[in-house]
This record gives structure tokens, C-alpha cells and sequence, in this order.
């Protein structure tokens, strides 16, 4: 049972991910306290759809005692094994094998990491390391796109593009490029798929002219905006990105942290678009949230480069916790449920459901659209459909649409700019996503009763 001294031990030391310290503090933190399928259980016995994977993290869903298992298997006969000094052990081993296997292309070389923002930050440096082996080290120029989200490392949150990732503290650093968001709903361009293309390649081309082709080292692309909003790009605008980022012989990185692991349908949303970057970075979904894990995946022939370029000496980037064994067992039995368990599958018959089920509240006032793909979805509120008015800022709409959505038994992502984010586990029944949707109404309703929010 949740008692008060919880909340107030909390208070007074446990420090929040990306909040207002002091509004959190005001607030109290709501404790979680179990999780089953796709409900989770607060500390008051309040039990919810966890219409958000956590953090679009548990994609199996909640309760596999098989993962449970694998992790207490491995934690019994070797809990760590360190992967430098030419160390390793079996289970890295054997996930690197299997996502190489899996994977588009030749991204045939794994490198495992904790997260998604050290995968990130990973990248970055295996880029710098590409081009002075190349002989050509000037290439150390990096864009990205706004409304993008590649994690909250130091040098990574510099290709974010959140302010408050930045302000204050020099980033992002000079070496640092964003261009235009492909956002059809609010495109300056309109809506129309090749519109938004035409204008994204003219808008990295230009940013490539003016940095100077032979200084730029990598661009960064997201296959769907997640923290941006879930910003769903048309079919075929990651393949015209990537395919110009070849004509000028720039390393294309693929942020497959979100949309990775069966988020929009596949185990990879590039292959949704046929592409193949030569580095994809992914987390979350790699071992549904059960620990935590990362993995970079890199082209044979990035690593060939780097390889050849070091020669004798060693390539300088590592953690004590790179290729876990434990989070490695993990991944391999995450892996067989997406696919011997029939999670892949049901998460495109859900994620069709879903979609569904939101297009269907396209009428409601407060909704002025609707998006995403696979299990992966947004409704962006307004409150005037035709200007495409955003609700005031000043009212907190993504607290009180959050806070109510709670009330009615479902968890969802506010973004602060009144858009409601949606990832739910890939187990979800027809009967969740239902629920998931007639809460999402109740929801609006409240809200659009909501004096304060119109
Ligand atoms: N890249 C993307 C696309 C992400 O969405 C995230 C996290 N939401 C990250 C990187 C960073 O991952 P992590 O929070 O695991 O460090």
C-alpha cells in the first residue's frame, strides 16, 4: 500500500527525468506498483491501460514469467561479464548474431550499449572515428531535423531538438544542423506527400551546400517523429532522405529507438521504406523495458573502415556494462515472444484496430488530427480546427488531459503541446484497444468541457 512517506520520500530525494522539480514536488510522485498484459496497477490499486508501454519501451507487454526466467537464468550462472580485454559471453553473443540476422542490409555488426542516448551518442563518436579513417577528418559537421529526439547525453542532445535539452549550456554545438521538420499536418508546404518530400530535400540539400558537402559526416532521421509528437512522415520521404544522403556520400543514421522491435508493425520501420542506413540505433523495445539496453547497429562497411583505420590499436569507446549478459538473455527471450510468440503479429492486427478506432474520433471538436502507424499513434488537440489553434499553453492542457485520461483508467503521453501520444504493448486485445479509445473520448469530453482549456 502506498503510504504517504513514499510520496515524501520521494520528495525530498529522488531526482525526475526531464521534470519541473518544483511542480513535481507539489504534485507528488504516483507510484506504480504492478503490471500485468497491458495494465498496470497504481500503489492505491487504481488499474490502468497502459495505453504507453511505459515509455514506448514494453512492447511485449508486462508479466512474461519467460523473461523473468531468462534474466534469473543468467543472473545464476554469470550475472557480468566484462566484453573488453577480448572477454565475452554467450547470450551478447548469440542476440548480436540474431539481430544481425534480422536486420536490413549489411548492418551486420552489434554494438550494445545501455540505452537509447548512448547508442546515439555511440554513433557519433563511430562516425568521427569512420572519417578520419577515410582521411578525411573534416567531415565532422552532423544534422538533424526539428522536432527530433535522439536522447539526453551531453553531446547527443545537441541533435535533439528540445530547447530545454539546450539553453544555458551551449548546445547544440556549432558542429550541430537542423533542418525542417517533414510535420504534414502543420507543413508550411500542405499536406501533399510529395510536396513535403520535394521541400525535405531541398531543405538538407541546401543545408549541405551551405556547411560544405565534403564537411558534413552524418545525418540523423527518426523513421516517425516520437518525441516530437509522433510526427509520421509520407510513405517514401525516409527513402528519398536517405538515398540523397548517398548522392553526397553522407552517412545516414536511422533512430530506430522508438520505432524499433514491432512499434509500427516489422522488427524495423526502415524496411517499411526499404532503406538501409549505414548505422541504426535502437533501446526500449531491444528487451521491452525489462532492463536496461541498447544496441547500435553498424554496416559492414562503416565497420570495415573503422576496423582497418585502427589497425593494431583500440578503438576508444566502451562501458563496463556493454554487451550485459543479463540484458543480452533478455533480449533473446524478448525476441522469440515478438516472433514465436506471435507478438509482431498481434501488434499489426492491434495497431489496425487502433488506428482505427482513433480515426474515429477525427469529428470530435477538440480533434484536429489524427496519425501514426502501426502501434504507434497521435491525436494532436486544438481548439479551432480550421486555424489549427493549439490550446493555451498557459492552461497546462498535456497536465489535465494526462491527469483525467489517469482518472479514467489509461495511460497516455501528453505532450506539452496538446498532443496525445499513444504505444501501447503489442499484446493488446481487442477489448484494451477498445477501452483504450472509449477512454481517449471520455477524456475529450472532460476536456472539452474544460473552461479553462478552450
Ligand atoms: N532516440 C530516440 C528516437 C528516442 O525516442 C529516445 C528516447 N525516447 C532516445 C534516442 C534516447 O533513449 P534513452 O532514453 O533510452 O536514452
Amino acid at each position: 500500500m502506498l503510504s504517504n512517506s513514499l510520496i515524501e520520500l520521494d520528495r525530498a530525494h529522488l531526482v525526475h527525468p526531464v521534470a519541473s522539480y518544483r511542480g513535481h514536488e507539489q504534485q507528488g510522485v504516483r507510484v506504480l506498483a504492478s503490471a500485468k498484459g497491458a495494465t498496470v496497477t497504481d500503489a492505491r490499486g487504481h488499474q490502468l491501460i497502459d495505453g504507453f508501454a511505459g515509455l514506448w519501451c514494453v512492447n511485449a507487454g508486462y508479466g512474461h514469467d519467460s523473461i523473468v526466467e531468462a534474466a534469473a537464468r543468467q543472473m545464476r550462472e554469470l550475472p557480468y561479464a566484462t566484453a573488453y580485454f577480448g572477454l565475452g559471453s554467450e547470450a551478447p553473443i548469440r542476440l548480436a548474431a540474431e539481430l544481425a540476422d534480422r536486420a536490413p542490409g549489411d548492418l551486420k555488426h552489434i554494438y550494445f550499449t545501455l540505452g537509447g542516448s548512448d547508442a546515439v551518442d555511440s554513433t557519433i563518436r563511430f562516425i568521427r572515428y569512420y572519417w578520419i579513417a577515410r582521411g578525411q577528418p573534416q567531415r565532422d559537421q552532423f544534422i538533424s531535423i526539428e522536432q527530433g529526439y535522439h536522447g539526453s547525453s551531453t553531446v547527443g542532445a545537441g541533435l535533439t531538438a528540445l530547447a530545454n535539452f539546450h539553453t544555458g549550456f551551449g548546445i547544440p554545438f556549432e558542429w550541430q544542423h537542423k533542418i525542417p521538420s517533414p510535420y504534414p499536418y502543420r507543413n508550411p508546404v500542405g499536406q501533399d506527400p510529395q510536396a513535403i518530400i520535394d521541400a525535405s530535400l531541398a531543405q538538407l540539400k541546401d543545408k549541405i551546400e551551405t556547411i560544405g558537402p565534403d564537411r558534413v559526416a552524418a545525418f540523423y532521421a527518426e523513421p516517425i517523429q516520437g518525441s516530437g509528437g509522433v510526427i509520421v512522415p509520407p510513405k517514401g520521404w525516409l527513402k528519398a532522405m536517405r538515398n540523397l544522403c548517398k548522392e553526397y556520400g553522407i552517412l545516414f543514421v536511422a533512430d530506430e529507438v522508438i520505432t524499433g522491435f514491432g512499434r509500427t508493425g516489422p522488427l524495423f520501420a526502415c524496411t517499411e521504406d526499404e532503406i538501409v542506413p549505414d548505422f541504426m540505433t535502437t533501446a526500449k523495445g531491444l528487451t521491452s523495458g525489462y532492463v536496461p539496453m541498447g544496441a547500435v547497429f553498424m554496416a559492414d562497411h562503416v565497420y570495415q573502415v573503422i576496423a582497418d583505420g585502427a589497425g593494431a590499436s583500440a578503438v576508444g569507446h566502451g562501458y563496463t556494462y556493454s554487451a550485459h549478459p543479463v540484458s543480452a538473455a533478455v533480449g533473446l527471450e524478448v525476441l522469440k515472444l515478438y516472433e514465436e510468440g506471435g507478438l509482431l503479429e498481434n501488434g499489426v492486427k492491434a495497431g489496425a484496430r487502433l488506428m482505427a478506432g482513433l480515426e474515429g474520433l477525427r469529428d470530435h471538436p477538440l480533434v484536429g488530427d489524427v496519425r501514426g502507424r502501426g502501434m504507434l499513434a497521435a491525436v494532436e488537440l486544438v481548439t479551432d480546427k480550421v486555424a489549427k489553434t493549439p490550446l493555451p499553453a498557459e492552461a497546462a492542457p498535456a497536465r489535465r488531459v494526462f491527469d483525467r485520461a489517469w482518472d479514467n483508467g489509461l495511460v497516455i503521453r501528453a505532450f506539452a503541446n496538446g498532443v496525445l501520444g499513444y504505444a501501447p504493448p503489442l499484446c493488446c486485445t481487442d477489448d484494451e484497444i477498445d477501452a483504450i479509445i472509449e477512454r481517449t473520448a471520455k477524456t475529450l469530453d472532460q476536456t472539452l468541457e474544460d473552461p479553462d482549456v478552450r
